[in-house]
């Protein structure tokens, strides 16, 4: 299924681009959480973070990191958060991966997500982590 973001790289759809290289393409997001919030998408339409290859994912994360300090500065913000939503119930919208840089400034309204549990009251963080490694 072609998404929104392949016909912004194709520019079927406007956007505000901020760069591209051959593999990376990053535009300003049209509903910022600050002004300069930038989407950061490889080329090719990897859906998420379990089929992006790796050499596309340092792709993306090099571009990420060449403009968020360049952001920072361009706007003046005093902080920046990279995120990264995968499936529908971590809140990704659109089904080509993308890495959000979001500048932030102090005070303005945003918070960081409350923890659920505290795994030093019980036992349950040991049997996770068990769990993960276990898995690799
Ligand atoms: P997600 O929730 O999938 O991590 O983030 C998708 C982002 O894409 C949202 O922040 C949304 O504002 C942005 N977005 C959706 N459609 C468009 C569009 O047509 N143009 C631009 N520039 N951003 C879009």
């Amino acid at each position: 299924m072609t998404t929104i973001f392949e016909k912004i790289i194709a520019g079927d759809i406007p956007s505000n681009k901020v760069y591209e290289d051959d593999e990376t393409f990053a535009f300003l997001d049209a509903d910022p959480v600050n002004p300069g919030h930038t989407l950061v998408i490889p080329k090719e339409p990897y859906k998420n973070i379990y089929e992006i290859p790796n050499d596309s994912f340092a792709a993306v994360m090099n571009t990420v990191r060449k403009l968020a300090p360049v952001i920072k500065e361009a706007v003046g913000a005093d902080g920046i958060n990279i995120g990264q939503n995968n499936d529908s119930a971590a809140g990704q919208e659109v089904f080509h991966f993308h890495v959000h840089i979001m500048p932030r400034f102090e005070g303005d309204g945003y918070t960081h997500w409350q923890g659920a549990e505290n795994y030093h009251k019980g036992k349950s963080g040991e049997k996770i982590a068990k769990n993960i490694s276990g898995s690799l």
